[in-house]
């Protein structure tokens, strides 16, 4: 943390990367708090590429009504190559100065951070990060903007595909999003009571899988969902389905991919809650002095963790007591 306190008047808040429900609320309070504190906002669009072009305008408290309800980003979000270079960001730190920001807040990934960090240290900006990812694969923070929401939105999917497959002794593989994390399909796993669940973070056999299925089937059940990110070593769920679907004739096996539908939708009370702390505090924090960090969320505390040590390390997030009890749960 460099704690060097520094008038600051006005404020750039962007979204950046990979979008998730509930960054509308980060910025609505980024905004809403900064405006309280009598700094002027400036809103940037995509991300680091609205630095680059220049795509930037003058925010008030009316800009963020009734955004709160809103999936997406107002802002718009970008992946900017030019922002990787020393070019780019110079061309990104001559506008922002022009434009009178004197410190930033940055809504988004692991990218986003380390965009942050390299920027922030380069031209001795102050810039704090909020975590905004449906993946949940953030250090410094227990949950990002976006994972309750996405959560939600697979457990509704999977009470959907449990009606049809029930209805039809169906064998269902369903693939949700974390290339690298498995929260959302251990979370949504057990929250729609799934047969198996297969994740980036753990090593499970295809024998495994079809013994934990296997089971299934001996116990009469009409249906058996499995639950497979997109990371999961088999491969995807259409891999996965491949190989496990001649050991099961009575079932009639059936692949659904969920993809995109899980970045979007009206966030829940949980993720605007969190947004809005976040949101509220990042500023909050950069007006103390604080900078170079990312807000987080530790048991019901919103804390801060200097980037550079957020950015050096991987925490395990998940939960191997769920684990277990996913376990326990398919009988
Ligand atoms: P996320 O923030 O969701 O992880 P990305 O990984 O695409 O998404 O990162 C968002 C943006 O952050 C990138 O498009 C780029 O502009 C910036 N960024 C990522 N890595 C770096 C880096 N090493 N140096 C500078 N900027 C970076």
């Amino acid at each position: 943390m460099i704690n060097r306190v520094r008038e600051i008047t006005r404020i750039g808040v962007f979204t950046s990367g990979g979008d998730s429900p509930g960054m509308n609320a980060a910025i609505r309070a980024a905004v809403r708090t900064a405006i309280y504190k009598g700094k002027k906002v400036t809103g940037i669009y995509h991300g680091y590429q609205g630095m680059i072009d220049n795509s930037m305008f003058d925010m008030d408290s009316p800009s963020v009504s009734s955004i709160i309800q809103q999936g997406g980003t107002i802002l718009k979000t970008a992946r900017c190559m030019e922002f990787k270079t020393v070019e780019g960001r110079a061309k990104a730190y001559e506008n922002v100065k022009a434009a009178g920001i004197d410190a930033l807040v940055a809504i988004g990934g692991d990218g986003t951070f380390t965009g942050a960090e390299i920027f922030s240290r380069e031209y001795d900006i102050p810039m704090m990060c909020i975590p905004g990812t449906i993946d949940n694969d953030l250090n410094g923070t227990d949950l990002t903007i976006g994972y309750d929401t996405a959560n939600n939105t697979v457990i509704e999917a999977i009470d959907k595909i449990r009606d049809t497959a029930a209805s039809h002794n169906r064998l269902f593989f369903v693939e949700v999003m974390g290339r690298d994390s498995g929260c959302i399909a251990l979370n949504a796993g057990i929250a729609g009571g799934a047969e198996a669940i297969l994740l980036p973070e753990k090593d499970t056999a295809i024998e495994e899988l079809i013994d934990m299925l296997s089971q299934g089937a001996d116990s009469n059940k009409s249906s058996m969902i499995v639950i497979v990110a997109e990371g999961d070593k088999n491969g995807g769920a259409t891999d996965v389905a491949k190989r496990v679907k001649e050991k099961f004739d009575n079932f009639d096996t059936k692949v659904s991919i969920l993809g995109h539908l899980q970045r979007g939708g009206s966030p829940s009370s949980a993720d605007r809650v969190l947004a809005t702390r976040m949101g509220y505090y990042a500023v909050n924090e950069l007006l103390k002095g604080n900078s170079r960090a990312t807000v987080g969320i530790r048991g019901s505390e919103i804390v801060t963790t200097p980037l550079e040590e957020a950015l050096s390390k991987k925490e395990l997030k998940l939960n191997e007591d769920l684990v277990e009890i996913a376990k326990i749960m398919a009988i």
